[in-house]
């Protein structure tokens, strides 16, 4: 492979979210260069040191004087892996982006595999761990759940969102930004961009070195992000077809109640004051009032977002002849 010295444009970027994990360094960067050495394109290895403080930093800037095809870019402090693949992102230049851990746990020479599958006409490939090197109650069982939660919600079928081994072209991924933890959700924004996407089965092996950063309390982060991810996806530029829904909704049960009540209090006597159900139906009649108001206002909030940054509401894939002039 021409080192990253050469004039020709990357093809591949290899992005690396790196916390604490300085025994790991050394190796990954020899099994990422043994694992690329076939490929005739130029890549990049963009390590991003998310506030470790174990010498990661030290032992990358030793790793990226002796490499010419990696960089290391420091975080200020610990922002956590999201954010930490998202500057790998900002700074890379590569079509083809590939995020991976940098606790060796998945074995880059999988990183072929992923690019041939994007090759055959995808914009995402997911890494898919089907033999999963990890403990069996707290994470293997909470991501399946988490998986087949995510899938049946967003309506985008994979086995492995938790795998950061995956592979993007530039165009797609440049669309979406990232927030909070919510990196694994890629390509569900991705396939709601139009994206096509597929997922291939890769290896996986156990820790070594350094520890494990998460434990059973993602999960729950995962389940609350979803909701937030299924708003986004569903109700982005329509907000009032969910409140508003909501609303009416709780409002015709409003009417619903003062029926009854007043039902009860003709046909049956039972004065107005002896039932529960006129506050309950004040209740909701409020309630779904407050709900359709909330629908208002944020379809002011999504006019302000859009217009704001000039953002369609459409994605555009190609245009067949371009136009000189408007
Ligand atoms: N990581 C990071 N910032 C954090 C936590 C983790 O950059 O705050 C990195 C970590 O160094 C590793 C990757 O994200 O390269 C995944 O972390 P880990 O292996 O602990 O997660 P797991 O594989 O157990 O889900
Ligand atoms: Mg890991």
């Amino acid at each position: 492979m021409p080192p990253a010295t050469s004039q020709q444009p990357i093809e591949i970027s290899i992005v690396i979210p790196v916390y604490n994990e300085v025994d790991n360094l050394e190796s990954l960067q020899a099994e990422i260069d043994a694992s690329l050495v076939a490929f005739a394109g130029r890549y990049e290895i963009v390590y991003v040191n998310d506030g470790s403080s174990d010498g990661s930093s030290d032992k990358l800037a030793e790793i990226c004087s002796a490499h010419p095809e990696a960089v290391s870019i420091d975080l200020r402090r610990n922002f956590g892996q999201t954010a930490a693949i998202a500057a790998g992102l900002d700074h890379s230049r590569g079509d083809i982006v590939v995020t991976l851990d940098a606790d060796l746990q998945n074995p880059p020479s999988d990183i072929g595999l992923l690019i041939d599958k994007l090759h055959e006409g995808y914009d995402v490939v997911s890494g898919w761990r089907r033999e999963r090197k990890d403990t069996f109650l707290t994470r293997r069982v909470p991501s399946a759940v988490a998986n087949g939660l995510i899938s049946v919600v967003c309506g985008v079928h994979l086995h492995d969102y938790g795998c950061t081994l995956k592979a993007y072209r530039r165009e797609v991924i440049d669309e979406i930004k990232l927030y909070g933890e919510m990196h694994r959700f890629i390509p569900v924004f991705a396939a709601a961009a139009g994206a096509r996407i597929a997922e291939v089965v890769v290896s996986h092996r156990p820790r070594i070195h350094g520890k494990a950063k998460y434990g059973l309390m993602r999960t729950f982060k995962v389940i609350l992000d979803l909701v937030t991810v299924k708003f986004l996806l569903s109700y982005r530029t329509t907000p009032m077809y969910l409140f508003g829904g909501v609303g009416f909704s709780l409002i015709a049960l409003g009417f619903l109640a003062l029926l009854l009540a007043l039902v009860r209090k003709i046909f049956y006597g039972v004065s107005l004051i002896l039932t529960p159900l006129p506050l309950l139906s004040a209740i909701l009649f409020a309630l779904g009032m407050q709900s359709v108001l909330l629908g208002l206002t944020t379809e002011l909030l999504v006019r302000t977002y859009y217009e704001a940054q000039d953002k369609p509401i459409y994605v555009v894939r190609q245009i067949h002849k371009e136009r000189k002039h408007k």
